[in-house]
């Protein structure tokens, strides 16, 4: 477990170091089945390849964020054929193949550098976080990634999470009916609340995984502390729309238990508002999902587009 196939020393040398402790840690806080299941992922979908550059990351088809540390995904259908959208919110797709991966670089690592700081190594801070993502990707039957692959592949936005702006910008560019434009901008709301959601879940796991090591996340690192909501709307003025992107940390006063169990089954337990993201919801139980290595999952491209989220 805990893989590392990079050039950087400082993730080698705190790994190798840590690694007994970190078997340990997950052990305890995933519990038995969990911790064999990510054991299991961790053995069949992570390899050499699944480590790479900053260039890997920046040919994704969005905005480069610019040098960063992160876990990517590559999806793929077998048959070349787009999603197909229904401005209900429901998709048909072929099965999707999904491979994961992803990318650390020093000057990534140094964006991360300020927010470790004093009270632990950055580079062990930002290795597990990204594992920390891996690590849902395998528990979960329908992997939140996964949802966020799907809205990204349908309404291709400029970056994840997309802005209030980048709605309004992307409903501007569109010619459909406005019913599909409401569907559209609803989804890219939703595909908002789902990256601040899939952050929630892992910093989660990160905290009580920190905790087993010795560390103690200070309130300043993290994006959502116990007791504080994050709440927006987002509004598009030319629909006259108000999609809420609400995220409420309501897991840290959840047994652990109660709360792998809710994460491991998010899907089941999500509440949304608009009808449109409930039906997204419900076509998204029923996709069908494969999951391999990345380097599989860029080898079934064959010159076609794989979708890097
Ligand atoms: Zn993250």
């Amino acid at each position: 477990m805990f893989p590392y196939f990079g050039e950087l020393e400082e993730f080698h040398r705190e790994i190798s170091r840590n690694r007994k402790a970190l078997k340990r840690a997950y052990d305890r806080v995933l519990g038995g089945r969990l911790f064999h299941l990510v054991e299991e992922a961790d053995q069949l979908y992570l390899n050499e390849g699944s480590f790479r550059s900053q260039k890997f990351a920046d040919s994704g088809g969005q905005e480069s964020p610019g040098p960063t540390s992160k876990f990517l995904m590559a999806a793929v259908t077998e048959v070349p054929k787009p999603t197909v959208f229904h401005p209900d919110g429901s998709f048909e797709s072929e099965p999707v193949f999904m491979g994961p991966g992803f990318v650390f670089s020093q000057e990534g690592m140094g964006k991360y550098a300020q927010s470790y700081g004093q009270w632990m190594p950055p580079a062990l801070g930002t290795y597990l976080h990204e594992y920390n993502h891996f690590v849902f990707w395998a528990i979960q039957s329908v992997p939140l990634y996964f949802a966020i692959c799907v809205i990204a592949d349908i309404i291709r936005p400029k970056r994840i999470p997309p802005t209030e702006n980048d709605i309004e910008e992307m409903v501007a560019a569109l010619t459909c009916e406005r019913e599909e434009k409401i569907a559209r901008a609803a989804l890219a709301g939703h595909l908002s609340f789902l990256h601040w959601t899939y952050e929630l879940h892992t910093e989660w796991l990160d905290i009580r995984i920190f905790r087993q090591l010795g560390y103690e996340p200070p309130r300043s690192h993290l994006i959502f502390p116990p007791d504080q909501a994050r709440m927006v709307h987002y509004h598009v003025p030319s629909l006259n729309l108000l999609i809420p992107v609400a995220v409420r940390n309501s897991l840290s006063s959840m047994k652990p238990e109660k709360c792998l169990l809710r994460l491991e089954q998010w899907h089941r337990s999500m509440s949304v508002s608009h009808p449109v993201q409930r039906r997204f919801m419900e076509s998204l139980a029923s996709a069908k999902i494969r999951r391999q290595t990345l380097d599989e999952t860029i080898a079934m491209q064959q010159g076609r587009e794989t979708l890097l989220v």
